[in-house]
């Protein structure tokens, strides 16, 4: 395999991510998928969440006791001759920022939406950041064994609230609650049946039924499924390959990831459909092909992930090339070399080495202390991927150590936390190294922050909200500025760790006022998370 071409081997991956409004079902859904494809041998290997049943991919105590994905996993696993790779987002809006770095190591993203829900605020806010990056997105429509609102009036809600259009690859026979089985539109001539198995199998076994053993089974139904297929042929709702790539059109799906009702056809459509690893543009201009020496990017920086090794993995998704364990690359921040000694593959818990890894692949890099999100690493010719967009944080608390006595773990922890990109640590200049300036998108960020340095740092510490809510990147006239007009607008100053200069301001209202009279003090570079 050493030697494959890694053009030839990158056309059979699909990396995606699963992206929904917390309980649509992504849980459900990536269990329902790797168990398909067969990634987890036995049920064993999936672990409780909440007192149920979750997938590999949460491991952290307050992910469990919480519900929610604070941390994100890569699922390796084969369907037909293809190697899919699904990446974990968290689920909370609090982590809009990790969830959006995720998405920019991903070729697709499945949008899982309740069928009696529609689209919700979370899914909204993923959306969007899938059509900012470009992201092609397939839709499941999740839950249709519940009673749940019509198949079109969900479709329109897509199209109006997104200006995306659906088409739809599978069509539900029975109204949400009532369902008699899917239609692939490919083949309108077939209804594919769901049963269960007597003595309770939790999966629903697969039956192909003809048109007219379909007007038996489901006479009412079905003639209605084939009306609505007629309208959606008439209006043009067919699926586009070019068009979706484009994110101008959805492919559409409808089952039941509890039963596996329409799994199947998921994943195929994952193959299928979801384009495999394309040549990445480079910042400046130009492209890296697939093909050209190794690059990659890291989207997540995670310490501690395993509690007897104390160690920090970046995660890296191969851009181009091979990737071979052990291979010295180069960090193009720095110019400075990193020894790929310990590489692994990341599979919930579970951590075995990986040899080789190919565009699309996820490989961890254990001792990883010397990367950042965002970093690219290359061999051969310099590669520089986009930097990750910082998004405007929202929330603002100073931190200090609970017990002085260990203001020297309390140090070293923020430290921490904040090259892993959990929280962004502010420096004031009215604020001593003791008592740092945390920022963040969502005030769930800070609970990690707590959680964290009291149980991996022993270093408990108490935090004080402040009264800010808006955060506007300046620069040193900027600053200057500000320091004049303190007083007058409540603002405060601070530096981020690359050293660059954040204003911070009490509302919106109190940064336009500044800013109307300091008309180039303010620089724009950041994304609002909650627009
Ligand atoms: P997540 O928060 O998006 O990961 O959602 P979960 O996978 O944890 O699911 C939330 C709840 O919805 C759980 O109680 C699931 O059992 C349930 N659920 C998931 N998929 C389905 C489905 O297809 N049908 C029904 N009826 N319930 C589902």
């Amino acid at each position: 395999m050493t030697n494959a071409d890694p053009a030839a081997v990158a056309a059979r991956r699909r990396t995606f991510a699963v992206i929904s409004h917390p309980d649509a079902g992504k849980s459900t859904l990536t269990e329902a998928l790797a168990l398909h494809a067969r990634a987890l041998t036995s049920a064993g290997a999936v672990h409780g969440k909440g007192g149920r049943r979750g997938v590999a991919s949460d491991w952290m105590e307050m992910e469990q006791a919480r519900g929610i994905s604070v941390t994100s996993a890569v699922l390796q696993f084969d369907h037909r001759d293809r190697v899919l790779n699904l990446l974990d987002t968290p689920g909370h809006a609090d982590f809009s920022e990790d969830t959006y770095r995720v998405l920019a190591a991903v070729d697709c993203a499945v949008m899982l939406i309740d069928a009696a829900k529609g689209l919700e605020e979370q899914t909204r806010k993923l959306f969007d950041v899938c059509r900012h990056r470009g992201v092609p997105v397939i839709t499941f429509v999740n839950k249709w064994d519940r009673p749940g609102r019509e198949a079109l009036e969900l479709l329109d809600e897509i199209e109006s609230e997104f200006k995306l259009k659906p088409t739809p690859v599978t069509w539900p026979v029975g109204i949400a609650g009532e369902l008699r089985g899917l239609v692939d539109v490919r083949d309108p001539g077939h209804l594919l049946r769901y049963t269960r198995t007597p003595g309770g199998a939790k999966e629903a076994v697969e039956e192909t039924l003809t048109a007219e053993q379909a007007a038996v089974a489901a006479g009412p139904e079905w003639e209605q499924a084939s009306e609505e297929l007629e309208l959606l042929r008439e209006t043009g709702a067919v699926h586009d390959q070019e068009d979706f790539l484009a994110g101008n059109s959805t492919p559409v799906f409808f089952g039941a990831a509890v039963s596996n009702i329409g799994v199947r056809l998921l994943l195929d459509a994952v193959v299928d459909l979801a384009p495999a690893p394309a040549p990445r543009p480079l910042l400046g201009g130009g492209e890296r092909p697939v093909d050209a020496a190794f690059s990659g990017l890291v989207f997540k920086v995670q310490a501690n992930m395993d509690r007897a090794h104390r160690d920090r993995i970046a995660f890296v998704r191969v851009c181009s090339g091979v990737f071979e364990r052990g291979m010295t690359v180069t960090r193009a921040a720095t110019g400075k070399p990193f020894a790929t000694k310990y590489a692994h593959s990341v599979f919930g818990q579970d951590r075995s080495s990986v040899e080789t890894a190919y565009p699309g692949d996820v490989v961890g890099l254990v001792n990883a202390n010397a990367l950042r999100v965002g970093d690219t690493l290359y061999t051969g010719a310099r590669a520089d991927f986009p930097p990750m967009p910082t998004f405007a944080p929202e929330h603002f608390a100073v931190a200090r150590p609970s017990d002085i006595g260990r203001s020297k773990q309390f140090r070293r922890g923020i430290a921490q936390l904040d090259e892993e990109g959990v929280v962004q640590v502010l420096a004031s200049d009215r604020r001593g190294e003791q008592s740092p300036v945390l920022a963040a998108v969502g005030p769930m960020q800070f609970d990690v922050v707590a959680h964290r340095m009291e149980n991996e740092f022993s270093a408990p510490l108490r935090l004080e909200p402040l009264a800010y809510s808006v955060a506007r990147v300046t620069d040193k006239a900027g600053a200057e500025a500000l320091n004049l007009s303190r007083l007058v607008h409540g603002e405060a100053l601070t530096r981020t760790r690359d050293g660059s200069w954040l204003a911070l301001f009490p509302s919106r209202w109190q940064a336009s006022a500044f800013e109307r009279e300091f008309p180039d003090a303010l620089l724009e570079t950041l994304v609002a998370a909650h627009e």
